[in-house]
């Protein structure tokens, strides 16, 4: 994996260190550099209100997927636990099929507790929440100065 590293371009200080496919939070971009005090964004930070949020937040289906391939990954785990994996010491023949069926398990999991989220609407109100705290932001003309100052496009209506 691709990793990004982020540095303060007043003092040279290493800020952020990520894999490039990390996930985005829903959280003010603007920090600061802990030795200088300058400025700087965290790409994986975004505003919702001016960014919004990926489509298929609430999209079922997708997690419905995640769902299957998760009971794949843990119907493959509990099968390996009968097979004899050659070239592997028998004191850590358990070692993939556990490691198949943890992953498997958590993934059905998570998945499950995403559709329950979206279904009773508990999801929506977090997103709603989030929602606000970006708009309550935003509101200070001072912060969206700071905002568009780092590069972001702001719209006018923030203005
Ligand atoms: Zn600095």
């Amino acid at each position: 994996m691709q990793s990004i590293e982020i540095r303060c371009k007043n003092c040279g200080k290493k800020l952020l260190k990520y894999e490039k496919r990390s996930t985005r939070k829903y959280k003010s971009p603007v920090k600061k550099c802990k030795k200088c005090g300058t400025r700087y964004a965290d790409p994986r930070c975004c505003e919702m209100a001016i960014e919004g949020i990926p489509e298929d937040t609430f999209y079922i289906p997708s997690y419905v997927i995640f769902m299957i391939i998760g009971a794949l990954i843990l119907y493959r785990g509990i099968h390996l636990f009968s097979v004899h994996q050659i070239g592997t010491p028998d004191e850590i023949q358990w070692l993939l099929p556990s490691f198949f069926t943890l992953i498997g398990i958590v993934i059905v999991i998570g998945s499950i507790v995403e559709i329950i989220a979206i279904k009773s609407g508990l999801k929506a109100k977090k997103y709603e929440k989030l929602r606000k705290e970006s708009e309550e932001r935003l509101s200070d003309k001072s912060y969206v100065y700071i905002l568009q100052d780092l590069g972001y496009k702001v719209p006018e209506k923030y203005l």
